[in-house]
């Protein structure tokens, strides 16, 4: 057994400090860390709990929404200015794990947490690249049903799990972190980072750097934006694919949008192609199917998961057939 030491930290500079060291883990509400301890995926020696730290939901002077890293999940989907402002948010919030587990999960947690590939998970029977760099990936040749089509690599092809990300890429949120060098803003959408040949990276934080607050600038999309989901369960699962989008329209064409992917990419994927495919154009099925297409060019799908493909083609229809009033 390895001791583990835990402390308790009462600021953000206090918890960098206790987290710069090889070894040491922030823990928000443990529900990803902690099972990946007792996988044996994870060895910290030791624990330092940043839950403590700030939780607040308060609009700025500039008008953006600052989201406190240590605000349970569930309290931010049932915030008032969320459900207003950011509806895919919440909707994209309440898709995700269950009621106890977003009420322990943190912004902070939520954003940091890691794949469900299972080859990931398996310490005793499985290589992975993303675990053990340099080992081999046991997904391309496996089971691959729940892996992604873009933005793999031939080392990793672990798809990224977060709901709440994917709305938080179509907002064009922005990370505000803490470390040793400073403190420093990270879009979202630069935040979670493509395997290439570092899977075991998954993100761009430098060492004892701690997640301070998420900031949403104001958004247009609140009257019209939508998080769908489809997963093999209605509850409790992870998304096979996920499509957050919002939209404004004049005179009949689409003015502004918005779109993220989730399930489908190592990271939560923000559709530019697609907006640019859509952008002052016609709300008609043609041009939704074109945005399709132009995202998923560049899919490199394998046995298991090449269903997604069309899958994605239909929810982004789906969505944006019922963003622009349309029936499919
Ligand atoms: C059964 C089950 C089903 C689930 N289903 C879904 C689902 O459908 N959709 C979904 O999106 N999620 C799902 N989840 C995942 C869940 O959302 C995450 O476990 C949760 O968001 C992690 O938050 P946490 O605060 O518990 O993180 P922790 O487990 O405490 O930490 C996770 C990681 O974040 C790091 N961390 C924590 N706080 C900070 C900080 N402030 N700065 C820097 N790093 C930090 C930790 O060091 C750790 O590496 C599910 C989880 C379970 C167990």
């Amino acid at each position: 057994m390895t001791p583990i030491s835990y402390s308790r930290a009462t600021s953000v500079a206090e918890a960098g400090r206790l987290a710069d060291g090889a070894g040491a883990r922030l823990l928000g509400g443990g529900t990803n860390l902690v099972d990946l301890m007792r996988k044996g995926v994870e060895r910290p020696s030791r624990l330092v709990d940043v839950s403590g730290l700030s939780d607040a939901i308060e609009l700025a002077r500039s008008g953006s929404l600052v989201i406190g890293a240590a605000a349970r999940n569930s309290a931010v989907a049932a915030h008032p200015l969320v459900r207003q402002r950011y509806p895919m948010l919440a909707r994209a919030i309440l898709a995700g794990a269950s009621a106890q587990i977003r009420n322990m999960a943190t912004v902070g947690g939520n954003l940091m947490q890691r794949t469900r590939c299972l080859y990931f998970a398996d310490v005793a029977g499985s290589r992975c690249n993303k675990r053990e760099p340099g080992s081999g990936c046991d997904a391309v040749g496996g089971f691959n049903r729940y892996h992604a089509v873009l933005g793999t690599s031939p080392a990793c092809i672990a798809a990224h799990p977060s709901d709440m990300c994917v709305a938080l890429a179509a907002l064009d949120a922005r990370v505000q972190v803490s470390g040793p060098g400073g403190d420093r803003m990270i879009p979202l959408v630069d935040f979670h980072r493509l395997p290439g040949d570092r899977p075991d990276r998954d993100t761009v934080l430098d060492p004892g750097e701690v997640i301070v607050a998420v900031e949403l600038p104001a958004s247009p999309f609140a009257g019209r934006s939508a998080y769908r989901k489809v997963r093999d369960r209605s509850s409790y699962a992870f998304a096979l694919v996920s499509v957050a989008a919002g939209l404004t329209m004049r005179e009949g064409r689409i003015e502004e949008v918005a779109i993220a992917f989730g399930g489908i990419a190592p990271k939560p994927w923000r559709a530019s192609r697609a907006e640019a495919v859509l952008r002052g154009g016609p709300a008609a099925g043609a041009a939704f199917a074109a945005a399709a297409d132009a995202e998923l060019a560049d899919a490199a799908p394998l046995a298991g998961n090449a269903f997604k493909l069309a899958l994605t083609r239909r929810t982004l229809e789906a969505v944006l057939s019922e963003l622009t009033g349309g029936s499919l």
